[in-house]
């Protein structure tokens, strides 16, 4: 299996570059953000929960996010692998996912980093929150929060592969295929390795 996280704060281009993964390698998307988003527009009591937190820039308690990865990817059959995009943003959730890999016969490939400037990513969120209506990326002082939680709570999860000798980063910023081109070439040294 080829088992990708994609790493970088919000607005980094994660999105963008998983749904261009998914097609050259065949592989299972799990964005934990689209399936808290999919959970409150059915109005499931999951998405209820996750609202508060989402609602104010926090993370969703750990093992919500786990149980709920479990489950997609226990219903999703055979599989050749996956993209995880926005999981595991904490060291806890990483070795939560690590151990439900082993228990798979598998493991992560490689965490790659995008790399992108903070006022970049203001300016991204600022064009998000127009374009695709997402109230957390609407006011200032949630895309602060969310920031300042990924500096604090997730950046760890980026030194945590590292030292299993998994960690590699593109910059994330210039040409869309071009960004994608560089992950690539990243992903397929760790596959050889
Ligand atoms: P995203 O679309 O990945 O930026 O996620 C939107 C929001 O969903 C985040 O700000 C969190 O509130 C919540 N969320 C998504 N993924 C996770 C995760 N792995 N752990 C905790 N909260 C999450």
């Amino acid at each position: 299996m080829i088992n990708i996280v994609l790493f970088g704060p919000p607005g980094a281009g994660k999105g963008t570059q998983s749904a261009k993964l998914i097609d050259k390698y065949s592989l299972l998307h799990i964005s934990t953000g689209d399936l808290f988003r999919k959970h409150l527009k059915e109005g499931t009591p999951l998405g209820k929960l996750a609202q508060e937190y989402m609602s104010k820039g926090n993370l969703v308690p750990d093992q919500v996010v786990i149980d709920m990865v479990k489950d997609k990817i226990k219903s999703s059959g055979e599989i050749e692998g996956v993209i995880f995009d926005g999981f595991p943003r904490t060291v806890k959730q990483a070795e939560a996912l690590d151990a439900m890999l082993v228990g798979m016969d598998t493991g992560i490939t490689t965490l790659v980093e995008l790399m992108v400037t903070e006022d970049e990513l203001k300016k991204r969120l600022a064009e998000r929150a127009h374009k695709e209506n997402r109230p957390d990326d609407a006011k200032p002082e949630v895309i602060e929060n969310r920031i300042a939680v990924y500096k604090s709570e997730t950046v760890p999860v980026a030194q945590y592969y590292e030292k299993l000798g998994k960690y590699s980063a593109v910059v994330g910023i210039g040409d869309i295929d071009q960004i994608f081109e560089n992950l690539c070439r990243e992903v397929d040294n760790h596959l050889l390795k």
